[in-house]
């Protein structure tokens, strides 16, 4: 069940504030992601992203365009974002079509949960160092 009665625990929002995203309910997963299409796409040193299930979404407003890539392995990933502001707000990918992967900053939550896990650690700048409770995978 969605809609706007449902009462939201996280909300994804644009800069502008007219592309926005609210959830019922905590991630499945939490990640961050050093590799170089991360980086562009969001840039910054790293990307931290939440995936939560399609069916969480309680509310969902704003226009928006996609960027489709290609992955390593053959299979889109659209990253999805404020035609107004650029903000990088989520991202669909046809691996996991049930989940939708939202850029964390989008909350605006400093005590949102921490990522479990860095992917292409290899990528990571040297100048900062992560919680060792994250797990560094190259
Ligand atoms: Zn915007
Ligand atoms: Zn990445």
């Amino acid at each position: 069940m969605t809609g706007p009665d449902m009462p939201a625990d996280h909300t994804a929002s644009c800069s502008c504030g007219s592309l926005r995203l609210s959830f019922r309910g905590e991630p499945l997963r939490v990640y961050a992601c050093a590799c170089l299409e991360c980086q562009r796409a969001t840039g910054s040193a790293f990307a931290y992203r939440a995936r939560f299930r399609r069916d969480a979404v309680t509310e969902d407003q704003g226009e928006r365009r996609r960027f489709r890539r290609i992955t390593e392995n053959g299979h889109w990933m659209d990253n999805i974002f404020c035609p107004t502001c650029g903000s990088l707000v989520y991202m669909e990918a046809e691996v996991i079509p049930e989940q939708l992967v939202v850029s964390v900053g989008c909350f605006g939550e400093p005590k949102f949960a921490a990522p479990a896990t860095l992917f292409w650690a290899k990528r990571k700048h040297d100048w900062y160092g992560l919680h060792e409770a994250i797990r560094l995978v190259d």
